[in-house]
């Protein structure tokens, strides 16, 4: 006598402290929405003035789209600034462009297109 069991002890916790064990936390921080810092870096990478389209055509909007132009390269190696067909950003200026389409490109932008520079 004088032994007790673990399951005699585990039927002792009372369930408020089950719902506090490291599992519950874990699955309540899995919940939590974005902390305020990473809202605001998202909102700083979609504010980007190379991403406004205020001004652009449908028509060539529609051409950066076939050409599947996309904002951020999936490749590292292989971006708007390192294209043949980028037209660097004017003194000051953001954002490039590209000979294929009007309105702003991202220099880390990349499109089916991508052309290596060469010299
Ligand atoms: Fe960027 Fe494509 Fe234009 Fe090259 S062709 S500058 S990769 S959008």
């Amino acid at each position: 006598m004088g032994c007790t069991s673990l399951k005699s002890i585990s039927n002792d916790i009372p369930e408020s402290a089950a719902a506090d064990s490291p599992k519950a936390v874990q699955d309540t921080v899995k919940l939590t929405p974005a902390q305020p810092s990473q809202q605001a870096q998202v909102a700083s990478q979609q504010k980007s003035p190379c991403d406004d389209l205020t001004g652009v055509s449908a028509e060539e909007i529609e051409k950066r789209k076939k050409l599947a132009y996309v904002s951020k390269t999936p490749i590292p190696d292989s971006h708007c600034s390192n294209c043949t067909l980028y037209i660097p950003p004017a003194k000051d200026k953001p954002c490039g462009g590209c000979m294929l389409f009007k309105g702003p490109v991202r220099p880390e932008g990349y499109c089916a297109y991508w052309a290596p520079i060469t010299n």
